[in-house]
């Protein structure tokens, strides 16, 4: 499933270019520069697929990526998309582009029946950031099932991944839309990536 080549379907700059609703999807939400399009691209093997949104005044839109093949019996698939959000926390975006992208995303979890799982990108090096936090609190308020990865996790220690674990778990506790356990992973060394997959395609029945 996820060995077969993906596609980019469309990116949504505001809800009314959304795809009909259908086949469940899964989210990715991360601020810029946490790892979200190496995760994505690592995920399907497919370099350059999903492009980094850390640059300033980059359109803000949910890209929709499916397997080739989506929709038709023959491909026999688990139908399944992937909807890339774009990053927040950008140090220097001007007002109106958060206000933007929280129109935009906090329309969209709300009102998207086909969305299962928003799996929150956490940068193993920095753990969970006061935007991180406001996301997490649109998540609960959405009442949207989220999950959080750790990403770059080979670039800290693994007793350190071990604790930071305990700590992040802990500090989701009390949060009601939260999934109560994490997946830890490095794109770069394939670390957590079979854990993704089949969070993932859990989603897909
Ligand atoms: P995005 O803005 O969230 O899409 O982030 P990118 O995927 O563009 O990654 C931001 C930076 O982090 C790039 O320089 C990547 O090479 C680096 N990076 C991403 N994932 C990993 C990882 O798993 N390990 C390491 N060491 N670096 C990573």
């Amino acid at each position: 499933f996820f060995a077969k080549p993906w596609v980019f379907v469309r990116g949504v700059p505001a809800l009314k270019f959304l795809p009909p609703e259908g086949p469940p999807e899964v989210a990715f939400a991360g601020r810029s520069n946490v790892g979200k399009s190496s995760l994505i691209n690592a995920l399907l093997g497919q370099k350059g697929l999903a492009r980094t949104s850390n640059t300033p005044g980059r359109t803000q839109e949910l890209n929709f990526f499916v397997p080739d093949g989506f929709g038709t019996p023959e491909a026999g698939l688990p139908p399944i998309a992937l909807v890339d959000m774009p990053g927040y926390g950008y140090a220097r975006a001007p007002k109106e582009q958060v206000d933007a992208w929280t129109a935009l995303v906090f329309d969209y979890l709300r009102g998207r029946t086909s969305l299962k799982r928003v799996f929150v990108l956490i940068d193993a090096r920095h753990g969970i950031k006061p935007n991180d936090e406001e996301v997490m609190t649109l998540l609960d308020k959405a009442a949207m099932s989220y999950q959080l990865v750790l990403t770059k996790t080979d670039k800290i220690k693994a007793p350190a991944v071990e604790t930071l674990i305990g700590e992040t778990l802990q500090r989701i506790r009390k949060r009601p839309a939260a999934f109560p356990s994490l997946i830890a992973t490095s794109s770069e060394k394939g670390q957590g990536l079979d854990d993704l997959r089949a969070a993932i395609l859990a989603q897909a029945v």
